[in-house]
């Protein structure tokens, strides 16, 4: 079960508070509230199948601290760490997900990122950014509204530190919309950003020596060190979609194939702002992949789901354009990861 005891849990928090400015002594908010935002913003209760998850989590509510600061927390990393634990991968990896410390990423790197660093104690540490979880929710909120200017928009609210503050504003403009589809939707796109964060973990990426010296510090040699190579994000991310589309088979037996885009959402989404507004933004590091053909190549991975779903032309498209565009990174989308080892069987 998430939550046992983690020895790295002190580490992760003094990152935090060191360089979000957050106050994690901030007075408890009312059991009510916390349960009614873990209702409203949360699939727990469908996904876990155990009836009223959410209230049975507050039961010991008097020995955590629920405050603004601890009820972020819980929506950005560890709410999406506790679906990927229980739903999709086996039961020995779910042991191994379950001893993840979540963190919310310090913004001094953060921007709008994910990150799966080594705790000086050794320990395994994904940070999701505060800023990741307001851009997933402004994106499907423009979608919704068919804002056709999406890209610009978020691209501008990009630049700047996004801090989500839902007592007054940011996720407040939403609740009108929030229905099942729009928090399904903001919860299979942070789930395959923490897919992609653990898939680093199962290909040994985590034991590359220069991850360990992630410090956090803003511009420090260390921050620089953190570099894993091109062909080795495009592994995470073929590992994740391989995950992913497992936990949608055991998640929506009949309509999977409906729900495998919304995952790579927002990578498309960066993929139109590398394309329309600022194609030198992705370049600014060179050892990330182009969100273009992290997107070409997880949807040609699994090309048989998107013919399946009546996408034959699309995929012909796309195969068609790696082959005939010399510039783009050459890879091979369909190499064996041993993504079975680490599923579930399904049943078909
Ligand atoms: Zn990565």
């Amino acid at each position: 079960m998430y939550n046992k005891y983690r020895k790295s849990e002190d580490w992760v928090r003094h990152q935090e508070t060191r360089l979000l400015n957050v106050d994690p002594t901030a007075e408890n908010l009312p059991k009510e509230y916390v349960l009614g935002i873990l209702n409203n913003y949360t699939c727990l209760n469908e996904f876990r199948h155990i009836e009223n998850y959410n209230e049975k989590k507050l039961e010991n509510y008097k020995s955590q601290i629920w405050n603004e600061y601890s009820l972020k927390k819980y929506l950005a990393v560890e709410y999406p760490l506790i679906l990927l634990e229980s739903t999709g991968v086996k039961s020995e990896y779910a042991e191994i997900v379950s001893d993840i410390v979540g963190g919310l990423l310090p913004y001094d790197i953060g921007e709008i990122n994910a990150a799966i660093v080594l705790s000086p104690l050794n320990d395994t540490v994904i940070f999701f950014s505060e800023s990741m979880y307001a851009f997933i929710w402004k994106y499907f909120h423009l979608k919704r509204n068919s804002n056709s200017n999406y890209a610009e928009i978020l691209y501008k609210s990009m630049t700047k530190y996004e801090f989500l503050n839902w007592k007054t504003s940011d996720l407040k403009v939403y609740q009108q919309q929030i229905d099942a589809e729009f928090k399904l939707s903001v919860t299979l796109a942070q789930l395959f950003v923490v897919m992609h964060e653990f898939a680093h973990y199962l290909l040994g990426h985590l034991k590359q020596v220069e991850t360990k010296l992630f410090s956090f510090a803003s511009n420090s040699q260390a921050h620089m060190s953190y570099a894993i190579s091109r062909e080795d994000e495009l592994d995470a991310d073929m590992l994740a979609s391989d995950l992913y589309v497992a936990f949608l088979k055991h998640s929506f037996k009949y309509n999977y194939e409906e729900f495998i885009l919304i995952g790579f959402e927002i990578i498309r989404c960066f993929a139109k702002i590398e394309h329309d507004i600022d194609e030198k933004m992705f370049f600014k590091n060179k050892h990330h992949p182009l969100p273009s053909s992290r997107m070409i190549y997880m949807t040609l991975r699994h090309k048989q789901e998107f013919i399946k779903k009546g996408e034959a032309e699309l995929i012909s498209f796309l195969e068609e354009g790696i082959k005939t565009n010399r510039e783009f990174y050459t890879y091979d989308f369909n190499k064996d990861l041993n993504s079975e080892k680490y599923m579930k069987e399904h049943e078909c």
